[in-house]
């Protein structure tokens, strides 16, 4: 920036890192920078990530899809506004900056196709039966079973490791034989799905991370 006299930092709603440099300045010269502000960096971005308000979505962003990271892409192509995050695309209207809400419906769309077929292809290979599911905005979950048999599912699911979307889809399915979080549940847990604590361990460090 021209009119910058000196570099500055400054850590985005997402966690990334925004470098000003100013007139005179070099890449190397803010690279340089950075390292030398590492530990303000590292400190200012757990402070701005554990606020807990919603991060923005908006072009340059990166989200979760199936554990691997995708950035968002926010393109006009002949007046037309394109969003593309991985290998989904979709039509946005208006001038919406934050794409969020636009990206997490598309997320609950890709939910009810993919969890679905998911949940009772491993129904049948565990040889339990679910009475249905359905797919939610869940804010403190990431599934329920009913006592008549329906499993609810957070649309995020999809944007996890299939190992651990996996894991949460058995422990739904392990409840249609136990309602509690008895031994003989976990028990049975364990028998479906052997690396369920490594699948634990993610949702508690990583899964926050998705709202
Ligand atoms: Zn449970």
């Amino acid at each position: 920036m021209r009119r910058a006299r000196r570099y500055i930092l400054r850590v985005r709603p997402g966690g990334g890192l925004r470098v000003t440099i100013p007139r005179g300045g070099s890449r190397a010269e803010a690279a340089r920078f950075i390292l030398k502000h590492a530990v303000w960096v590292g400190r200012e971005r757990l402070r701005v990530l554990s606020t807990g308000a919603p991060v923005e979505w908006r072009h340059g962003a990166v989200l979760l899809l199936r554990g691997q990271p995708v950035t968002v892409e926010d393109i006009r192509d002949h007046g037309r506004r394109i969003v593309r995050y991985g290998e989904r695309i979709l039509a946005v209207p208006g001038e919406a900056v934050d794409l969020r809400r636009y990206i997490e419906a598309d997320l609950r769309l890709l939910a009810r196709t993919e969890l679905g077929p998911r949940l009772h292809a491993l129904a049948s290979a565990h040889g339990v039966t679910a009475a249905g599911v359905t797919i939610r905005n869940q804010k403190s979950r990431w599934g329920s079973c009913s006592r008549a048999g329906w499993i609810a599912l957070n649309f995020r699911l999809v944007q996890m490791p299939p190992h651990v979307s996996d894991y949460v889809l058995l422990h739904e399915l392990m409840h249609l034989e136990q309602q509690n979080h008895s031994r003989r549940f976990w028990r049975l847990v364990e028998s479906a799905c052997p690396d369920f604590r490594a699948a634990e361990r993610w949702l508690k460090t990583d899964g926050r991370g998705l709202f």
